[in-house]
């Protein structure tokens, strides 16, 4: 599943003591195993293979230049929302006929850029988003490819924040507006409607709500097709989870066999854009205890990484496991009840609550595991705290491929009016 493993009670990531780059780095940082990312893409890959899918990753689960650069050189697409990833997914050397374009708010400008660099399709989700895109084509003399975000209104049984296709979320378009636009497809001069794109939510477990949502959308190509509309791909979104505790995903394979049957029947090309599957547990959260606090009701444990490193606890009450970079010797056996918490001046800034644990020492490290994904993509300055350094180890090697924010990057972009001089 992964490869941070312990070797002689050291936490390890693939051949190096994780403890060796924590001392180098300084914590917090993020660690990533560039074989457990391409492990996850590739079998992805392997699952879908019989219908020869291609893989957008969803770079919103993190969006490092060498983590893309990674799976590009492995033959992903990349599945973006603004113009800011856009613009990274180009750094990072994707084609931009392997971009798909999704995001209910896409500004004029950023619709522009990604016209003028012939993206493969925008994933659209609503009727006046079709008219700014057509309008942009227009201006630019091309012709845009589109493909219309169906919301299947179906129930993918997961966190609420993170479910994205029933009727009351603000994503894609129900089935009778998606067959009035395609009806009304010709008034688009500069469109081509060649895709429908579904995206259920995020950490989902098991097939079904795919299977639900697949079928609802084969029907309505069927309804379309009489209309003569063709279709040319479907793309089934993300949304695959991952284990972060106890629960019991579907593996690819498993994932794919109930679906295939479905995607082979329609002939169409399939698009995956995965992000957590591929990302999530190819990285940890490195972080130090700073300080042990006993209070007449807690064990507190404060470390140096909080909620604005890694913000999943505090938004979702997700669960992150955690372990010690060094395996409990034998005089501190047993475990303790803990609450995991940052150095944030909230009381939702927390790595874990009430988490039975081995006792845990002043000054030790310790791994929150499976942060790689939704992990430093959603960090912020809060607190005026520098988001941290990221670290890709390849064997027995490690690259810092970010460096930790400075005090300088702080301030670099804040002004102070001549009149307050
Ligand atoms: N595609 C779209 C349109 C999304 O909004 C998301 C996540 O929110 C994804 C793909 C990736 O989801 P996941 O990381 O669960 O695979």
């Amino acid at each position: 599943m992964h490869d941070f493993k312990y070797k002689k009670n050291r936490l390890y990531c693939e051949s190096v003591d994780i403890e060796d780059i924590a001392r180098k780095v300084s914590t917090p940082f993020y660690l990533y195993s560039y074989n457990t990312l391409l492990d996850h893409y590739k079998k992805l890959v392997s699952a879908f293979g019989p219908v020869k899918p291609l893989i957008c990753y969803s770079m919103k689960a993190n969006s490092n230049l060498a983590l893309l650069r990674a799976l590009v050189k492995a033959g992903s697409g990349l599945d973006i929302v603004s113009g800011g990833e856009l613009y990274k997914a180009l750094q990072a050397g994707c084609d931009p006929k392997k971009i798909v374009y999704a995001s209910v708010g896409k500004t004029e400008a950023e619709i522009r850029q990604a016209v003028a660099k012939q993206i493969l399709f925008f994933n659209v989700e609503s009727f006046s988003e079709l008219r700014v895109i057509n309008k942009v084509a227009s201006d630019l003399g091309v012709i845009a490819s589109v493909a219309l975000r169906i919301n299947p209104d179906v129930e993918p049984k997961t966190h609420h924040y993170i479910t994205t296709g029933k009727l009351t979320n603000k994503f894609g378009i129900d089935f009778k507006t998606a067959y009035n636009i395609l009806q009304a497809r010709g008034s688009f001069s500069h469109l081509k409607f060649n895709g429908l794109h579904m995206h259920i939510g995020s950490q989902i477990i098991q097939s079904t709500p795919y299977i639900q949502a697949i079928k609802k959308i084969i029907e309505f190509i069927k309804r379309v097709k009489i209309e003569g509309v063709t279709i040319e791909y479907l793309n089934i979104g993300g949304g695959l989870g991952i284990i972060y505790n106890e629960e019991k995903p579907q593996t690819a394979k498993e994932f794919a066999s109930k679906i295939l049957p479905l995607l082979k029947s329609t002939g169409l090309k399939i698009i995956l854009e995965p992000g957590r599957f591929i990302v999530g547990n190819a990285g940890i959260l490195v972080t130090k205890v700073l300080y042990l606090k006993k209070t007449p009701l807690k064990n507190f444990v404060i470390v140096d990484a909080g909620m604005n490193d890694l913000i999943r606890p505090s938004l979702y009450c997700a669960y992150h496991e955690i372990l010690p970079l060094k395996q409990a010797s034998g005089k501190r056996e047993g475990l303790v009840k803990y609450d995991v918490v940052g150095p944030i001046c909230e009381s939702g800034d927390f790595l874990a609550k009430e988490r039975k644990l081995p006792r845990i020492e002043e000054g030790e490290f310790l791994a929150v595991m499976s942060a790689g994904a939704y992990g430093f993509s959603m960090a912020s300055n809060y607190n005026c705290r520098l988001k941290p350094a990221e670290v890709m180890v390849k064997g027995n090697q490690f690259y810092i491929i970010r460096k930790r924010d400075s005090y300088l990057d702080l301030a670099r972009k804040d002004k102070i009016p001549e009149f307050l001089k």
